[in-house]
């Protein structure tokens, strides 16, 4: 007899409860974090769904699925759920361990390829300069933006962890 159910991989389970997603197995399948969850509501992203996956171990539906990235880190199933499990975490240790398999959505590599050249996720473009100046502040933050020796040190930090490497690429 041959049978198309997804088989548990308890040991890919437990790789997630070990980095990040301690709280994992306190999960009971309420569906409130789906219930909350405003990413969900504009698409086909299930938190309860994502949460399930890893408790059952089924890496191949979680590594380099779209899903994974539609998460905003807006923490409302975080403060909602009833059993206390720490979704961000588990979703960020599964990103992680995503990435580190070279799965990674296309727009957050190009965020993060822009930390590691600029130092910082959005760029200062003139509008915001202006704009800054009506606000009366100065036109440039002092960050890494008007400290070239700062932004060097970010560039080596990202090159000395890898992170450069891990993030580039289209
Ligand atoms: S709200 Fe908490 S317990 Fe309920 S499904 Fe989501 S993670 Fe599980
Ligand atoms: S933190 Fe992510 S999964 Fe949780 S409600 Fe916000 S967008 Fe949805």
């Amino acid at each position: 007899m041959t049978t198309d159910a997804k088989q548990p991989n308890p040991e890919f389970a437990k790789k997630v409860v070990e980095a990040g997603g301690k709280t994992l197995n306190l999960c009971f399948q309420c569906g409130t974090c789906t219930g909350s969850c405003p990413s969900g509501r504009q698409t086909a992203f299930r938190t309860r769904k994502l949460v399930r996956r890893a408790q059952l171990g089924l890496k191949d539906d979680i590594m380099g699925s779209d899903d994974l990235w539609l998460c905003t880190t807006c923490f409302t199933c975080y403060e909602r759920c009833p059993r206390g499990v720490e979704i961000v975490d588990i979703i960020m240790a599964l990103r992680n361990m995503s990435v580190r398999e070279g799965h990674m959505a296309p727009q957050h590599k190009k965020i993060a390829q822009l930390v590691s050249k600029s130092g910082h996720l959005v760029n200062l473009r003139d509008e915001d300069k202006a704009f800054r100046k009506k606000l009366g502040l100065r036109e440039t933050p002092p960050t890494v933006l008007e400290k070239p020796a700062g932004l060097e040190q970010v560039k080596k930090i990202c090159q000395i962890t890898g992170f450069d490497k891990l993030v580039a690429g289209d």
